[in-house]
């Protein structure tokens, strides 16, 4: 029988890091500096502590300088916003990340608008939101930025294709939705409220499920031949005291239909921290003068 090709997002990822540690070099060679990233952590959420290590380590590897701030869990919002300005006004500092979510007693929207979209390399600041719809320029979400690198793998043209987006939040439906109306796909957005969501999926030569339901998106949705791109990570009860991440597509069912697929783990989740570098060291060429880096 026929089975998808597997879209490998960790190789992806790895030779993403591999080309900006080496561009990282070159500038540290031609300038004497390597671009920047602070990442600010507020409280002890273990998820979040989790991410910021990860995020720590892959900027060191790929030879990029990162500064991590952690703030306490009762911490202000004016405590957050004074940071967040001091980091604006670094030069040393490219890339701003405050690691959401935040403790109840500060706004993220305050936060984000307070960073310097020259400097937001989460591509969540109003600016970068508005660039992202308009003629672009700006800085683009990790995620999505991820997941469109992956779709360029495995398909030449993008132009004319339905795309459909399951989800429409902030950081992944909505960016993904934009980044492939750009590339001139025909893009459906569906969420909770849509109705019937099977017959919209079997429209859909590219299909991108970012919902956080395990196995949701059932082998029968699936066009033949489509690109199945699942940014779900659900953890499940795997037995025995076990659990194990799924996406939010039923990828066994999904295998024998779609024409390539990206599996969890190892599809999107590594190259949303490489996008994160690709997004620093864009930063830093458009900040510091060094020219348009990708
Ligand atoms: P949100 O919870 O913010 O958004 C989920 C979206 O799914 C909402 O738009 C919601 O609709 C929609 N939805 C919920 N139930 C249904 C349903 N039954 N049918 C159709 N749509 C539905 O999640 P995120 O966008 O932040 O994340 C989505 C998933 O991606 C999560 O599993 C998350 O863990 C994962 N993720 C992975 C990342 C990675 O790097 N791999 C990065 C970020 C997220 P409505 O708007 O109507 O409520």
């Amino acid at each position: 029988t026929r089975q998808a090709t597997r879209i490998d997002g960790k190789a992806e990822a790895e030779r993403l890091r591999l080309r900006i540690g080496g561009e990282a070099a070159r500038l540290l060679a031609l300038h004497g500096a390597a671009p920047g990233l602070a990442v600010v952590l507020v409280g002890e959420d273990p998820a979040s502590q989790v991410y910021v290590r990860n995020k720590g380590i892959a900027t060191r590897a790929a030879g990029l300088v990162s500064v991590e701030h952690r703030l306490p869990v009762s911490a202000s919002q004016a405590d957050v916003l004074a940071l967040v300005a001091t980091l604006n006004a670094d030069p040393a500092i490219d890339g701003i990340l405050v690691q959401l979510p935040l403790p109840q007693q500060i706004s993220a929207k305050a936060v984000i608008e307070a960073i310097d979209p020259a400097k937001d390399v989460d591509g969540f600041h109003p600016v970068n939101t508005g660039r992202l719809w308009t003629d672009g320029g700006g800085l683009v979400p990790c995620t999505p930025q991820g997941c469109m690198l992956l779709l360029a793998g495995v398909r030449e043209r993008l132009a004319g294709l339905n795309a459909l987006v399951v989800g429409r939040s902030s950081i992944v439906g909505k960016p993904m939705a934009a980044l492939l109306l750009a590339a001139d796909c025909t893009v459906t957005v569906a969420h909770s409220r849509s109705r019937d969501l099977p017959a919209l999926a079997r429209q859909a030569d590219i299909l991108v499920a970012a919902v956080g339901r395990p196995a949701m998106i059932r082998g029968d949705w699936i066009r033949p031949g489509a690109t199945v791109i699942d940014v779900g990570v659900n953890r499940i009860d795997a037995g025995q005291g076990k659990t194990r991440l799924v996406g939010d597509v039923a990828y066994d069912e999904a295998v024998p239909v779609a024409g390539a697929i990206t599996p969890v783990p190892g599809g999107v989740g590594p190259m949303t921290i490489a996008c994160l570098l690709r997004n620093t060291m864009i930063a830093a060429g458009r900040r510091r003068g060094w020219g348009e880096l990708d």
